[in-house]
């Protein structure tokens, strides 16, 4: 009996000894990935003024975004390599011992979320886990409205398809239209802030971006019960100041679907299927017929593409993202 005790022990030591070296792996793993996205976030504070668009439409924008992209999406491979090192572990066949070491890979994942993805795999082999699909997500958004013909039929777009978007609507617009945001807000969208009269925030003094971002926020609470609606500055016009002032978080974009300059539901069809991926935030306005026709195609074309259309919140939440006042985001990456 002594002697089995002994032998379990020894197992158990060596066990978590191995382990100790795979959450060791997985540290290195998380420090590399770490540092990676900490840079893309840099660039995301680039400042960018696109003043002179009509729209919001921030043609400098998008180079800026190509960039940073490319590289978060190559870390998480790093970092998964870990897990085939488990496999060995399993063969030396310890029942019971291998519950601690679930629980030590959960306490360092809890800061990224490809790993928790990963953990939930844990028992899979490698080529499993890469037919297992994580799901898709994407944030479409509407600016300058709400426009009721327009709006509406996005609205019931969006309803057919168990589909929620988020609508950064203009203050000054509110009274005559409640009812559109009522519905909207009702209707599980999600209510976001564009500035009472759409002016360049960077334009104004502190006390005027204020009123600009207050006022409109008390107007969209009359309608919709949001709090501190998150916001997205007229343009994409952003300064240190704008930022400081601003007391939420910035919501930009990752996809310009230009519907303000093509006037076109093909263009911009193409324009959005051409280039969405998983986290991105799509830029598109409640303004115009032509969208509303865009979006009759786009948003079944999407779900067809295994992408679950969410609000903003919803797609910062879901990837594991704490939005932050003053600060700017561009996709749910
Ligand atoms: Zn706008």
């Amino acid at each position: 009996m002594r002697q089995q005790q002994r032998r379990r022990r020894k197992k158990n030591y060596s066990i978590q000894i191995i382990w100790g070296m795979v959450a060791i792996v997985t540290i290195l793993g998380l420090i590399v990935g770490f540092k990676l996205g900490f840079s893309d976030n840099n660039n995301n504070d680039t400042i960018v003024n696109a003043a002179d668009h009509p729209a919001d439409g921030d043609k400098n924008y998008v180079t800026l975004t190509t960039t940073p992209t490319t590289t978060p999406t190559a870390t998480p491979t790093a970092t998964i390599t870990p897990t085939p090192t488990l496999v060995p572990t399993q063969v030396v066949e310890p029942t019971k011992a291998v519950t601690p070491t679930p629980q030590v890979l959960n306490e360092i994942d809890s800061n990224q979320e490809d790993i928790n993805i990963d953990n939930d795999n844990f028992a899979a082999t490698p080529e499993e886990e890469s037919t297992k699909e994580v799901q898709k997500m994407v944030a479409l958004t509407f600016d300058d409205g709400p426009y009721p013909p327009v709006t509406e039929r996005i609205l019931k777009v969006l309803k057919d398809n168990d589909s929620h978007a988020t609508f950064f609507v203009v203050g000054n617009r509110m009274e005559t239209y409640a009812q559109t945001v009522q519905q909207a807000f009702e209707e599980g969208n999600q209510i976001g802030n564009h500035t009472f009269s759409h002016k360049d925030l960077t334009k104004l003094k502190v006390n005027e971006i204020e009123y600009e971002v207050e006022y409109s926020n008390d107007l969209i609470n009359e309608n919709a019960d949001v709090g501190n609606a998150y916001f997205r500055p007229p343009y994409g016009a952003k300064s240190d100041i704008v930022k400081s002032t601003v007391k939420v978080p910035l919501i930009f974009w990752s996809v310009d679907s230009l519907d303000w300059k093509s006037r076109d539901k093909d263009a911009i069809y193409k324009e959005i299927m051409g280039t969405v991926k998983d986290g991105d935030i799509i830029l598109m306005h409640d303004l115009y017929p032509t969208t509303a026709d865009a979006m009759e195609k786009v948003i079944p074309a999407l779900i067809s593409e295994g992408y679950k259309l969410v609000t903003v919140q919803e797609l910062l939440e879901a990837k594991g993202i704490a939005p932050e006042a003053g600060t700017v985001y561009y996709n749910g990456r």
